[in-house]
């Protein structure tokens, strides 16, 4: 209606052009800004966006080459259930409990800090699996700087290592492979290596380029070395954040605790949150009461890849919150309130992720150059030959991208995947498990499933050319 007014054209034309482009809209719904820009030009206008919304204000200074300082890496776990990640990260935290550390690690908050006895410091996101992982980043929050892929030595390169792989290669995140259980008779650490090796993932060892470890979460054999090749591979990122400025980061997780009221856990990525910052996080605010590490000791300040849990914010932010230091408390609310606002009004929400029909238009328009797909089948050689013709149907203007292929049905992993890297979902002779139907139904993904070759196919090839009828 705004739109409309602004344009003096009758809302019920703007409301067709929405549906022209494939939107159902009401008259009190907001438009993103580039539907406002698609829709606009549909009556001859042009958008220009002049920064009335309050959420520009929090928009980051670029900060000075000088002022950067190098970083700890910040490290995700993720791999195969069983294999070993848990294991991996209690054995950690165990063995770094500083010297003259009282009491040892006493509760779990999602994240925590290790200080090797050089010095360095790594910091691991205590949320193994890949779900955690593709779930913030389908949130826009893209915090690892580096996964470690545990792989069981006594077994095999499994469903869920390759999509681990996927997901870190997707997000494109340097991988470190833990070759674990090695203190077992039974491992076979160059059974690993082979398999990895046949998926075009060469260990160093091997004359590759991917740093590999043989570990024993258990014993704890080869552990140092993995942390040490893990901060290798981190020096090559370059890590740096300025440490002196207002605090920026990510909320971990949030919970309310029945004594101290809510409990986050965030990740400082820039700058140093101090006790007495006032906080926004996501649609929360409050003043920093008191900062905790993870074992239960009070601090005063916390500097770039430190995690800490905080409390003094008003409620629970989500995981994967972005999260900012306010000087101006009734600007951090004001921020707050609207976020709210925007969440219920967007309820009924424009869509967000791809679908076929909505590449289609893109591709119309012009402003479309990769097409992402997750392909699941219910055998390896429908898979396969599904995946070449795929990846035939690249042109020069769009790429065709295979971010994930497997064998199985379609898991809420593979629709968080989607989700957080624009992909559609194409199953052949296989269904989405109920729960992925959920995630896919709230995230807006696309899931297509058939059961002929040829008309997976054509379906992609009519999108591509941009005159997929919409599905019934
Ligand atoms: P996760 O599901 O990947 O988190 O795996 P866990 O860490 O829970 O480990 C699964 C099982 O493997 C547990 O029974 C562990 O005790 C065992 N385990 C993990 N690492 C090792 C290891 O290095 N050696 C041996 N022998 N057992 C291990």
């Amino acid at each position: 209606s705004e739109v409309a007014t602004m344009m003096d054209k009758p809302v019920t034309d703007i409301i067709s052009a929405c549906m022209m482009l494939g939107m159902m809209v009401t008259m009190n719904q907001r438009l993103d800004a580039e539907t406002l820009k698609i829709v606009a030009e549909e009556f001859n206008y042009t958008v220009e966006f002049v920064g009335a919304e309050v959420e520009e204000s929090i928009e980051e200074v670029e900060d000075k080459e000088e002022d950067l300082l190098p970083r700890a890496p910040i490290i995700t776990v993720m791999g195969h259930v069983d294999h070993g990640k848990t294991s991996l990260l209690d054995y950690v935290r165990k063995a770094n409990v500083i010297a003259g550390e009282s009491g040892g690690i006493t509760q779990h908050i999602g994240a925590y800090g290790v200080t090797l006895e050089d010095g360095q410091k790594i910091a691991f996101l205590d949320t193994p699996g890949h779900e955690a992982f593709t779930a913030m980043r389908a949130r826009g929050a893209q915090v690892t700087d580096l996964v470690i892929i545990v792989i069981a030595a006594d077994d095999d390169v499994m469903p869920q290592t390759k999509e681990a792989i996927s997901h870190a290669q997707a997000a494109n995140v340097p991988i470190v492979f833990a070759i674990n259980k090695v203190d077992k008779p039974n491992a076979n650490p160059d059974n690993i290596k082979t398999q990895l090796s046949s998926m075009n993932l060469l260990v160093e060892d091997w004359g590759g380029n991917i740093q590999s470890q043989e570990i024993s979460a258990k014993t704890g054999q080869g552990i140092d070395e993995l942390l040490e090749k893990v901060l290798l591979e981190a020096e090559v990122l370059e890590l740096k954040a300025n440490p002196d400025k207002n605090a920026v980061g990510t909320v971990v997780e949030a919970q309310l605790d029945k004594g101290r009221g809510y409990v986050s856990t965030i990740l400082v990525q820039a700058g140093t949150l101090k006790i007495g910052d006032y906080l926004l996080a996501g649609k929360h605010s409050g003043k920093v009461r008191a900062m905790f590490d993870e074992r239960g000791n009070k601090v005063q300040v916390a500097g770039p890849s430190t995690p800490v849990s905080i409390l003094g914010l008003d409620g629970a932010p989500q995981a994967g919150d972005k999260f900012n230091v306010f000087e101006d408390e009734r600007e951090a609310k004001q921020i707050a309130a609207k976020r709210s606002q925007l969440q219920r009004e967007q309820s009924v929400r424009t869509q967000k992720t791809l679908t076929l029909d909505e590449i289609g238009r893109r591709i119309a328009l012009g402003d479309f150059k990769e097409l992402n797909i997750i392909l699941k089948g219910d055998v390896d050689g429908s898979v396969e030959a599904l995946t070449d013709s795929f990846q035939k149907l690249s042109t020069e203007e769009i790429q065709v991208n295979i971010l994930h292929k497997g064998v199985g049905a379609i898991t809420e992993s593979d629709v968080l995947l989607a989700s957080a890297s624009d992909a559609i979902i194409i199953g052949f002779n296989v269904r989405p498990q109920s729960n992925a139907r959920v995630v896919a139904d709230r995230e807006e993904v696309d899931i297509r499933t058939y059961s002929i070759i040829y008309d997976a196919i054509n379906d992609l090839k009519d999108a591509m050319e941009g005159m997929l009828s919409p599905e019934m």
